[in-house]
């Protein structure tokens, strides 16, 4: 398996189910003639992701690099500027951020700010003619996320979503499995993106921002689901929240299980939480199972087969490869790995499972 992060997966992601066995479609990274090689990419929300995994990450990409900062917070641009050598005339406050559209450093804006501010800034910049990538989860309803797509492809500038599993190498050979089926038909599939010990605070406490597990962790369980299955779940058969900590849980949820059915009759349980430390994903063949765990750490994302096959290349950093991807897509006009579809159809489940969680009944997605 490649995992060299100046390969690029040079494939069409087919957003309704994430189809084709593109783990085996990487090839040499390709520009273009004539087109750039690198991309400026301008950072929008100098939280704690920005400024401990994508701004080192763009030290290491060959096809981005950091070029400007969006911010509310004057005392960090100093900082930053110096760290990174950001130049005055690249720096931005949120109100200023549409003037980006002006400046031809930036070539991409990246939103990392807290979900339920996604769409606000990623619509200013896709008006201001900025390709956009996007934080996990999209937003926080099916209808943000259209407004997201919408504002990108009016403005025809590519979206990608921040999914970086989905360019991790050992997640792609468990996705390729989907299409060579080295056990048979899958008979289940089970997922958890949890950690333990998380006490909300700040906006992951808030509700109205999306906090709360299922948005914040659940969504890559959601994702995984998918990606290992290479279907779109039907219905949400059952879910419900459990608060273990009530002082601490006020208005979020602390954990979240649910199960998801498919077209075909198959089921998939998933959880998560911030209370409980269970990382993996599971599928169950008719003659064997492979598993990824932890299923979507940073750092050590490994698996095994029931042959006794190891999913364990090693991984320099996930965000780089992820970036290089994103900034590929655009250098070369392909389509992006992980597009608007695919958050929308994460955030549709999501909010099916809410449906469900609040009303005990099946809810069809
Ligand atoms: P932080 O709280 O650490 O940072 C968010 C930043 O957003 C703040 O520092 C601030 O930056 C800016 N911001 C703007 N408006 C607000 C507001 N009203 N309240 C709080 N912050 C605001 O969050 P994270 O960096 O952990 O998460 C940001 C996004 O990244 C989320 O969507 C999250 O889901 C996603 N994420 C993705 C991960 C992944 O692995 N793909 C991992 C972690 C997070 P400033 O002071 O510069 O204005």
């Amino acid at each position: 398996m490649l995992c060299n992060r100046r390969v690029f997966i040079q494939h069409s992601l087919v957003t309704t189910a994430l189809s084709s066995s593109y783990a085996c479609q990487r090839k040499q990274t390709i520009v273009s003639p004539n087109k750039k090689e690198s991309l400026g990419i301008a950072l929008v929300g100098l939280g704690n992701y920005a400024s401990d995994l994508i701004a080192p990450a763009l030290q290491l990409t060959k096809h981005a690099h950091l070029a400007g900062i969006v911010t509310g917070s004057p005392e960090k641009i100093p900082v930053w500027q110096e760290k990174y050598g950001i130049k005055d005339q690249n720096v931005y406050s949120y109100e200023s951020m549409h003037q980006i559209a002006d400046n031809d450093d930036i070539d991409v804006v990246y939103i990392i700010v807290p979900t339920g501010l996604h769409a606000k800034y990623a619509i200013i910049a896709a008006n201001a003619g900025k390709h956009v990538w996007c934080e996990k989860p999209m937003a926080l309803t099916v209808s943000q996320c259209q407004d997201i797509i919408d504002a990108c492809a009016n403005n025809k500038v590519k979206l990608s979503l921040g999914y970086r599993m989905i360019h991790e190498p050992n997640t792609q050979s468990l996705i390729s499995y989907r299409d060579t089926k080295p056990f048979g038909e899958m008979t289940s599939v089970s997922a958890a993106s949890c950690y333990s010990g998380g006490e909300p605070s700040g906006w992951r406490a808030d509700k109205s921002l999306g906090g709360g597990a299922m948005y914040d962790m659940g969504v890559y369980a959601v994702n995984g689901i998918r990606y290992a299955t290479g279907q779109d779940p039907i219905a949400v058969t059952s879910a419900r929240h459990i608060i273990d900590r009530p002082a601490l849980f006020k208005e979020v949820d602390e954990t979240t299980e649910f199960q998801l059915k498919f077209q075909n009759g198959l089921l998939a349980n998933g959880l998560t939480s911030v209370g409980k430390p269970d990382n993996h994903l599971r599928v169950d063949c008719e003659s064997g199972w492979y598993q990824l765990s932890p299923m979507q750490a940073y750092h050590g994302v490994v698996g095994e087969r029931s042959d006794g096959v190891k999913l364990d290349v090693f991984v320099p950093n996930q965000q780089a490869i992820q970036m290089d991807d994103d900034a590929l897509a655009i250098i070369n006009d392909t389509a992006v790995m992980c597009p608007g579809e695919m958050g929308q159809k994460d955030i549709r489940i999501i909010e099916a499972i809410f449906e469900s969680a609040a009303t005990g009944n099946s809810v069809s997605i």
